[in-house]
């Protein structure tokens, strides 16, 4: 038998580390652990948007990424074909986003964690939940060559990605399922500078985004319907340069780079969870996942630990009940996140915009306020309702008959 934490959490990359820092930093009895020895890499790209980059800051943890060398992205292009809309992605107090390596990014947090106090188990399998009586109570698992042990926790949280275990065992009710909608490729690029800026080409059933990462790299990243996955499988990379010379200026840009890493990618399921139930508790992909188009996860993944901390630190410290605080915390993640789940999702399928969304990207040209107002709800600063509300597409429409009229 092992040692009775305060809480278990399974998973220590973008919501698992940043779980177990803060309820250590609150002073509470932390089990973090994770199959990965970190550095670690994973699939994914990894761009955190400003809103993101405000949660390091929140955690003092951004000066330690600045110090990583990581380039700032001051501003988002989205290249229509006819239309190009760029703006800021932030805010006054957070203006930039990052491109983090995921080596870089997921090792910071797991130290920042152990830093704070969390006990760290790094290249450990968890092969079992242990349930006792319909309430989850621990883990079960093993280090590389050690024998499987049992460790005990008032709560355990999974923040064991897309395909958590956690959720398995406890059958979390899923909702608002979408079937996979984009198949995504990416691979490093050195000579391909983006000073500072994060760019995004949309063409007929095809996208790419390129944005700078550590080491002068970028990172390029195409997008086919999921329908033309396997097709796409047999010769990556002729499929994903068709897609980069859709846009040729910046083939001409790609002509002159050189991709220094293999391809990597896989399409992401598109979901909610019931994040919390018995002894446990959902953050990250494990309760929300959806495709990358927007790049919306690790923003989510960090708002989804300071909201579960604080809402299992009510509960730990009596001021409301486990299902009380729990259940807002499920009201406020999918209040917060379903129109930009609807708005991802739509966007995923690579399908041409909707009639009257040209028509507001038309409006939109030469109106830097509208513009940033569109880049700021693609990062997640702003909502999709805020910015497709018929007061904003009224006014965005108004402003921009008024133009024609003066011009
Ligand atoms: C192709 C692609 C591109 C993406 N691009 C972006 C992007 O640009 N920006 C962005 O914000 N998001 C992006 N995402 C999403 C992002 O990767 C996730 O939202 C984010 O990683 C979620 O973090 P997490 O901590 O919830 O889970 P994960 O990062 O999946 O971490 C889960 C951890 O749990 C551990 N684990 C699981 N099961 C066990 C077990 N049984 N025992 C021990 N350990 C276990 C795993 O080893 C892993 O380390 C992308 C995703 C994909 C697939």
């Amino acid at each position: 038998m092992g040692t009775m934490y305060d809480v278990i959490v399974l998973g220590a990359r973008c919501g698992g580390s940043p779980a177990g820092m803060l309820l250590a930093r609150k002073g509470y009895r932390v089990l973090v652990v994770d199959r990965a020895t970190f550095p670690s890499d994973t699939i994914s790209t990894h761009l955190i948007h400003p809103l993101g980059v405000a949660a390091l800051q929140r955690w003092g943890l951004l000066e330690r990424l600045v110090k990583t060398g990581c380039p700032p992205i001051h501003t988002y292009d989205f290249d229509f074909g006819p239309a190009v809309i760029s703006g800021s992605p932030g805010t006054e107090e957070s203006p930039v986003g990052y491109c983090a390596r995921r080596t870089i990014l997921d090792k910071l947090l797991v130290d920042a964690a152990a830093d704070a106090g969390a006990e760290i188990r790094e290249g450990f399998n968890v092969e079992e939940i242990v349930i006792e009586n319909g309430r989850v109570t621990g883990i079960k698992g093993h280090s590389k060559h050690g024998s499987p042990v049992i460790e005990h926790a008032n709560v355990v949280i999974g923040a064991d990605g897309r395909y958590s275990m956690l959720a398995e065992a406890v059958n979390a009710e899923r909702y608002s399922e979408k079937s996979r909608l984009m198949a995504p490729y990416y691979s490093y690029w050195s000579d391909l500078p983006m000073n500072g800026h994060f760019e995004t080409y949309i063409r007929p059933n095809r996208g790419f985004a390129a944005v700078p990462t550590h080491d002068d790299l970028t990172l390029v990243i195409v997008g086919w319907p999921f329908a033309e996955f396997e097709t796409i499988k047999t010769d990556i990379e002729g499929n994903y340069l068709k897609v980069l010379a859709m846009a040729p200026a910046f083939a001409e840009r790609v002509n002159r780079a050189k991709r220094v890493a293999p391809f990597a990618g896989t399409p992401s399921p598109n979901f909610f969870r019931k994040p919390y139930g018995p002894g446990w508790a959902l953050i990250g992909d494990a309760g929300y996942n959806k495709d990358p188009i927007t790049a919306q996860g690790i923003m989510d993944a960090f708002h989804d630990a300071d909201r579960c901390v604080n809402a299992l630190d009510q509960v730990f410290g009596g001021a409301r009940s486990f299902d009380d605080a729990m259940e807002e915390y499920r009201r406020v993640r999918d209040q917060q996140a379903m129109p930009m789940y609807e708005f991802t999702t739509q966007l995923a399928t690579l399908g041409p915009p909707p009639k009257e969304m040209l028509q507001l990207i038309g409006a939109m040209r030469g109106n830097q306020r509208a513009m940033d107002g569109f880049v700021k709800m693609n990062a997640g600063t702003i909502s999709p309702a805020e910015f497709f509300s018929p007061e904003n597409v009224r006014t965005i429409l108004a402003a921009a008959q008024m133009g024609m009229r003066q011009g």
